[in-house]
């Protein structure tokens, strides 16, 4: 599709793309995705980078290749070690999606991620820009993608005032047109890495924009405008009683549901707060209804977590409890604080890292 001319007239798009192409040739960063042309890698990459940023994702990203190092490999592989993979990355729910179409993928194509960007998008955990991103960087096919960078550039290059949603389908649209035939993955990375290191949300470094000519955003001194914030929503706060209950170097562990919040992940059994009461009778109270022979109870193992969901913020109030029988009911797991196999989110890594710097098992320590 060509690009309608009320898209923007003033682009010289051809010219747009060769210097973009020429700065994305001597610049670009030395990423290890960018040193194979292996589809499963370069999806891997994809997903992990979609909410993560590159320095992150870097280590998370060679060691899950280093464990699951084809897709065969990922689709045979226990879930709950895919999910430990991916402890403290966060937005668990990719991980999930990894391991079911790798298992789709082995079964429909073989075992080989398919080359068209609609059989990619048909797969159930493969939405539209990792179906692009892989078509395009794998497979060499003109499909652009447009993701929070890509957006940013082009809101601000065309001095464009949509909400991201609108603003993202249009970008799609203009660059359908636009895209090289020849180099597609250079032209989507290119674009991605121009918001990355120079069109920054914050002081973008306009005087070395390779496109900074066709830039109406700079040539209007409206940088800072673009692209427009939807309106801020007040996050609801939550309040979560959290029980680490230990024996020895032992301590209790329960799964959470597989879909949701840290869907598959392991926590130290945890309840919702009561505004109606103090969050230690709470604790007190959800400790009893786990009926466990109770030891001794410490008001506050550490000070309490905060932490940011999409949709809500939750301050997490951890409560150490010392257990006397090991006995317990069967949907707790038992694991040890130094060399524990199940995989956990943030905050719960964060107590028990708390546990592992005691000296002695706590139910020695004087409080
Ligand atoms: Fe972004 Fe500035 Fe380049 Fe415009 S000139 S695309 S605002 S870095």
């Amino acid at each position: 599709m060509k690009p309608r001319k009320k898209d923007n007239p003033r682009v010289d798009w051809s010219g747009f793309t060769r210097l973009l192409l020429a700065w994305f040739k001597q610049h670009k960063r030395n990423l290890p995705w960018r040193n194979t042309q292996d589809p499963y890698a370069i999806w891997i990459s994809e997903v992990m980078l979609q909410q993560t940023q590159v320095k992150t994702a870097i280590p998370y990203y060679l060691n899950f290749l280093k464990k699951f190092p084809t897709l065969p490999a990922l689709a045979e592989a226990p879930f709950q070690e895919v999910l430990k993979s991916w402890e403290g990355l966060g937005y668990y729910s990719r991980a999930r999606h990894l391991h079911s179409t790798a298992k789709e993928v082995r079964q429909k194509y073989g075992g080989n991620l398919p080359n068209k960007r609609d059989a990619l998008l048909s797969l159930a955990g493969i939405g539209p820009y990792t179906a692009s991103a892989v078509a395009s960087i794998a497979f060499g096919e003109a499909s652009p993608v447009v993701d929070g960078n890509v957006w940013r550039v082009f809101s601000r290059l065309l001095a464009d005032s949509s909400l991201p949603d609108k603003g993202k389908t249009k970008t799609f649209q203009i660059l359908t047109g636009v895209i090289p035939h020849q180099d597609p993955s250079s032209f989507n990375q290119a674009l991605m890495e121009l918001g990355s290191m120079i069109c920054l949300p914050k002081n973008p470094d306009c005087p070395n924009c390779p496109v900074q000519k066709f830039c109406q955003a700079f040539r209007l001194k409206q940088v800072d405008k673009f692209p427009r914030k939807p309106p801020k929503k007040k996050l609801p706060h939550k309040h979560w009683i959290t029980l680490v209950l230990q024996r020895k170097d032992q301590v209790i562990l329960r799964q959470r549901p597989l879909r949701g919040i840290w869907g598959g992940l392991w926590e130290f059994p945890t309840a919702n707060a009561q505004i109606t009461e103090s969050t230690s009778k709470t604790a007190l109270r959800f400790a009893k209804s786990l009926n466990l022979n109770q030891k001794i109870i410490k008001p506050e193992l550490r000070s309490p977590i905060p932490h940011a969901f999409s949709h809500f913020k939750v301050t997490i109030h951890p409560f150490w409890i010392g257990l006397a029988e090991a006995k317990t009911d069967p949907d707790l797991v038992w694991t040890d604080i130094h060399q524990n196999p199940y995989p956990m989110p943030k905050p719960h890594l964060k107590i028990l890292e708390v546990l592992k710097q005691q000296k002695a098992p706590l139910a020695q320590t004087a409080f």
